[in-house]
C-alpha cells in the first residue's frame, strides 16, 4: 500500500511517499515559501535529487506540483495518482477528543477546525493540507494522525494545572503535549532494542531535542508525564523558546516595562531560548562558539543541559526507577557534547555514558551507555513520517 504522508505548515508542505508494510521510502521532498513567486520544491527518490524554483500560489497548487513530480514520465514513481491509496496527515492538536488516529470525515474536519484556537499556528494549516489532498487525491482515504493523541494516557495529576478547575472543565485549559509521533516512535524502537537484550523497558524517558524540545516519561509504553503543556512553550530550553519561566516575569514585562501581551508572547516563543541567550539558534554554531571560548554559548549549553537533567530526575522519581533514557531529533541525535553534559554526574540514577560510543553517529539504535551503567542511554533517530505512515496503514487495513 502506497501512503503519502503530508505535513502541511503555513507556507510549507513536507511530503513522503512510503510503501507499507515494507516501510520503504519511495520518494520525498519539501515545498517552501508557498504563496511566493519564488517557492522552492524539492524531490528525492533513492540517490536522485532535484529541485525547482517557481511560483506556487497556494497549498492546492503545491500539492498538484508534488503529484506531477510523483507521476513524471522520467523521474516519477507512480503512473496513476490513484496508486496512492492513503494520505496520512500530521495534525498537531487533537485536543481531548482524539485519543487515536482518525479517518477524516466532515465531523473530524470540523473538530480540527474548532481546535484551531488551541493551536493557531498549526491546526488551520494542517486542515488546509487535508482539504487540498481531498481535492487532488480524490480516491485516497485521508487519515489524520494527531501529535497530542499519544498523551491521552497522562493521568489527571500530570495534565491538570493548579488553577480554578472550572477553567479545565469549561475551557479545556490543561496540558496536552506535543511531538507525540516522535516520542511514540522512539519509545517503541527502544522497547524492541531492550527486549532483544532481555532488558526491562518498563520505565523510559524519551528526550526529543529539535528546534522544539520536549521530554516524556513512559511507564509500560504509555506516557505518564510530558514537558510541553497547553501550548508548545513549557519545559526545556528550545531554539527560540524559553521553556519553564516564572509567570511573574510575564507580568513584570507587561506592567512595569510596557510590553503588550502579543509582544511578550513573541519574546518568549521567538526571541528567547538559545537564540536569546547567544544570538544563535542553530546548535552547531553554538557548540562551535563555545569551543572557541564564547562564554554566552558555554553558559547557554550548561543551562540547556541542566534543564534536561532536572526533568530526568523528576521523571525518574515519577517512574520510581529508570530502565533507559533515549535522545532523539536533530540535537539529541547529533550533539554528543550536549548528551555528555546532560549525563555527567548522574550515577545516582544509574546513568553512565561511554565517551567513545557517544562520539559515534549511527543511523540505528545506538547504545551509548557504559557497560557499568545500570540504566541504558540510547540515541535513536526519530522518523515522524514513518510513524504517521504506520498509523495510517494500521487504520486503513482494518
Ligand atoms: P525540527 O524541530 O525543525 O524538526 P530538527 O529535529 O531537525 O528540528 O533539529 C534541528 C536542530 O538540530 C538545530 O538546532 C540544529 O542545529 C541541530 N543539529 C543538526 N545537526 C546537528 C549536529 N551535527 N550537531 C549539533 N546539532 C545539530
Amino acid at each position: 500500500m502506497k501512503i503519502l504522508v503530508i505535513n502541511s505548515g503555513s507556507s510549507s508542505i513536507k511530503y513522503q511517499l512510503i510503501e507499507m508494510p515494507s516501510e520503504a521510502v519511495i520518494a520525498k521532498g519539501l515545498i517552501e515559501r508557498i504563496g511566493s513567486k519564488e517557492a522552492k520544491i524539492s524531490y528525492q527518490k533513492s540517490d536522485f535529487k532535484t529541485h525547482k524554483v517557481l511560483e506556487i500560489r497556494d497549498h492546492q497548487t503545491g500539492l498538484m506540483q508534488i503529484n506531477q513530480l510523483l507521476m513524471d514520465d522520467e523521474i516519477g514513481v507512480i503512473t496513476n495518482k490513484d496508486d496512492i491509496e492513503v494520505v496520512g496527515h500530521r495534525v498537531v492538536h487533537g485536543g481531548k477528543s482524539f485519543s487515536e488516529t482518525a479517518v477524516v470525515t466532515p465531523q473530524v474536519k470540523e473538530a480540527i477546525k474548532n481546535l484551531s484556537a488551541l493551536a493557531p499556528l498549526h491546526n488551520p494549516h494542517n486542515l488546509k493540507g487535508i482539504e487540498v489532498a481531498e481535492k487532488v487525491f480524490t480516491k485516497a482515504q485521508q487519515v489524520a494522525v494527531f501529535d497530542t493523541a499519544f498523551f491521552q494516557s497522562l493521568p489527571q495529576k500530570a495534565y491538570q494545572y493548579a488553577i480554578p478547575k472550572h477553567l479545565m472543565e469549561e475551557q479545556d485549559i490543561r496540558a496536552y503535549g506535543f511531538h507525540g509521533t516522535s516520542h511514540k516512535y522512539v519509545s517503541e524502537k527502544a522497547k524492541t532494542h531492550l527486549k532483544s537484550q532481555n532488558q526491562s523497558a518498563s520505565k523510559l524517558i524519551t528526550i526529543h531535542l529539535g528546534n522544539g524540545c520536549s521530554m516524556t516519561a513512559l511507564k509500560d509504553g504509555l506516557a505518564i508525564d510530558h514537558s510541553l503543556g497547553f501550548g508548545p512553550a513549557n519545559g526545556l530550553i528550545m531554539g527560540t523558546r524559553a521553556g519553564d519561566i516564572d509567570q511573574s516575569v510575564i507580568f513584570y514585562l507587561i506592567n512595569q516595562l510596557g510590553y503588550s501581551p502579543d509582544e511578550v508572547n513573541e519574546l518568549l516563543l521567538k526571541e528567547s531560548g538559545m537564540l536569546g541567550l547567544t544570538g544563535h539558534n542553530d546548535m552547531r554554531d553554538i557548540q562551535k562558539k563555545a569551543e572557541e571560548g564564547d562564554k554566552n554559548c558555554q553558559i547557554a549549553l550548561d543551562m540547556n543541559a541542566y534543564r534536561i537533567k532536572k526533568y530526568i530526575g523528576a521523571y525518574a522519581a515519577a517512574l520510581n526507577g529508570l530502565d533507559a533514557i533515549v535522545f532523539t531529533a536533530g540535537i539529541g541525535e547529533n550533539s554528543a557534547l550536549l548528551r555528555d553534559i546532560v549525563c555527567k554526574d548522574m550515577d545516582v540514577l544509574g546513568l553512565e555514558l561511554d565517551t567513545d560510543k557517544n562520539a559515534k553517529r549511527t543511523n540505528h539504535v545506538n547504545e551509548v551507555s557504559s557497560a557499568h551503567s545500570k540504566a541504558k542511554i540510547l540515541v535513536i533517530p526519530t522518523n515522524e513520517e514513518l510513524e504517521i505512515a504506520k498509523q495510517a496503514f494500521e487504520i486503513a487495513s482494518r
